[in-house]
């Protein structure tokens, strides 16, 4: 290519990318503020990390492990009557916005793990040091940046609702089986044939909804089976329990019990299969079984690989 075309070629991408800022910078400016997730008992992710950082930051004494337990409900419980709020234990919208606290550069507190946990659901990366320094206020400018949220470095109400209520997972997850019930390591096994999960459980271990939705399908074929049809766009489909306790159309909240594992249908033994289906698609659900059991921040479904997890 002549290098005077090529000048021209490289001057109208420079237009192109600054007309393509002009039609999106507004559009992003415009999407509405997510609303504050709710988090209680049984759950587990990032949004629980944040909310045990930021309970500690108001005094309370708990472990800090991303996962709702009894504990932690009853710090939270102690925060919302030291606070007239309704002691349920369940910290949704009123009860974020007393724990947040807004923090600028140079902070140095557990409000700023908070912060710092919550960047992280977006790929960030930063060490959760509780130091407010230069690799967070990169990912603050760039996270309000790309929101259209004003008020410089400063977090506020409004940047941490767009933080907690954002970036998908992180507490509205729950386990599947209790996390006593087997190891890590049977989380990450590959299962044979096609992309899904067999979890070697006994029979008779309470199992549950691992977040909102819809129960969809509730009956034989794969065993006795429950399928979800959840909030997050995927089909958690739950195989070979010994009996269900939700039916087909009953909404089901992170951490509802809905079935019992057994050995029905065609298996060698007692186990709970689990499927993540995406447009009708099975995904690996290692990766998001893994954030749930961590407390990390859970994948979006439609990020799960759909090989590499099958023999
Ligand atoms: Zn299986």
């Amino acid at each position: 290519m002549p290098t005077s075309l090529r000048r021209l070629t490289g001057r109208l991408a420079v237009v192109v990318l600054a007309l393509t800022a002009v039609l999106v910078g507004p559009a992003a400016a415009q999407a509405a503020t997510p609303a504050w997730p709710t988090i209680g008992a049984g759950m587990s992710g990032a949004n629980v990390a944040s909310a045990q950082f930021l309970l500690r930051h108001h005094g309370q004494t708990l472990t800090v492990d991303g996962a709702f337990s009894a504990g932690t409900t009853a710090a939270t419980q102690a925060f919302q009557s030291a606070n007239g709020l309704t002691a349920d234990g369940v910290v949704g919208a009123l009860t974020w916005s007393r724990l947040v606290v807004t923090l600028d550069p140079g902070a140095n507190n557990n409000a700023v793990r908070a912060l710092q946990t919550a960047l992280n659901k977006y790929g960030y990366g930063l060490t959760v040091d509780g130091a407010w320094g230069a690799g967070t206020t990169d990912a603050v400018t760039d996270f309000k940046t790309g929101r259209g949220l004003t008020g410089g470095t400063t977090v506020g109400a409004t940047t941490w609702q767009w933080l907690l209520g954002g970036g998908g997972g992180g507490g509205l997850y729950a386990p599947i089986i209790d996390r006593s019930v087997l190891p890590r390591s049977e989380y990450d096994d590959p299962h044979h044939d096609y992309p899904a999960i067999d979890l070697p459980t006994v029979t008779g271990v309470t199992t549950y909804a691992i977040t909102a939705g819809t129960v969809g399908y509730a009956g034989g074929g794969c065993g006795n089976g429950i399928g979800i049809t959840a909030d997050d766009g995927a089909y958690y489909l739950y195989c070979h329990l010994s009996s269900r306790v939700v039916a087909a159309g009953a909404r089901v909240t992170p951490g509802q019990v809905v079935g019992y594992t057994g050995a029905t249908g065609n298996v060698t033994g007692p186990h709970l299969h689990l499927e993540i289906r995406v447009n009708g698609a099975n995904r690996c659900p290692q990766q998001l079984l893994l954030a749930v059991y961590d407390g990390a921040a859970v994948p979006a479904p439609s990020a799960l690989p759909a090989t590499g997890c099958f023999y």
